[in-house]
């Protein structure tokens, strides 16, 4: 057994060398956290951010092998579908986010013919860690989808990340 343990704040990351099929998932998906240059070469800590620990998340519930695994995953408190709510705020020209009914974040737009751009997405602190950015991004696309009126253009940099680690949303993206 070479399952080994690596300790951050939210998280802990255990990976097993010995199943490792070197996918590459990983340092792809998440190169501040998974970086072969690097001693240890897990960091759960690397990408501390707002969203890091459920981008840490998304990341390792893709390695093909089983070689990563999420440990104590009970430490990081999950957002309950129901108590998550996305609304277009055209008047501010925004998408927002409500956690229990309180304003955590939101993703600012410009609106152009066929066309949209997010420019900046922001997550209170308060709520970091909490998945509200995904749940954000992903309720902001599903809408401009069924509108169907539009392309995306992800200039805001967590938009244009999570897009690159949810195939399917990529068809959106304006060429
Ligand atoms: S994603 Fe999993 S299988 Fe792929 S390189 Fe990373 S640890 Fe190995």
């Amino acid at each position: 057994m070479s399952r080994k343990l690596y300790s951050g704040r939210l998280v802990d990351v255990s990976f097993d060398g010995e199943i490792c099929e070197h996918s590459g998932v990983c340092v792809r998906g998440l190169p501040e956290v998974f970086n072969v240059n690097e001693r240890p070469w897990i960091n759960p800590d690397g990408a501390w951010s707002p969203e890091g620990a459920q981008l840490l998340i998304d990341v390792v519930g893709r390695c093909p092998s089983g070689a990563l695994k999420i440990e104590r995953p009970e430490q990081l408190p999950r957002v309950e579908e129901d108590s998550v709510g996305v609304t277009d705020n055209p008047a501010r020209h925004r998408y927002e986010v409500r956690l229990d009914g309180e304003l955590a974040g939101f993703a600012v737009y410009t609106l152009s013919e066929g066309l949209i751009t997010f420019t900046h997405t922001e997550i209170d602190p308060a709520f970091e860690g909490r998945g509200a950015g995904s749940a954000l991004v992903r309720a902001a696309l599903d809408d401009v989808r069924a509108k169907g009126e539009r392309k995306v253009l992800p200039l805001c940099p967590f938009v244009k990340g999570w897009i690159r680690r949810h195939p399917g949303y990529d068809e959106l993206l304006y060429r």
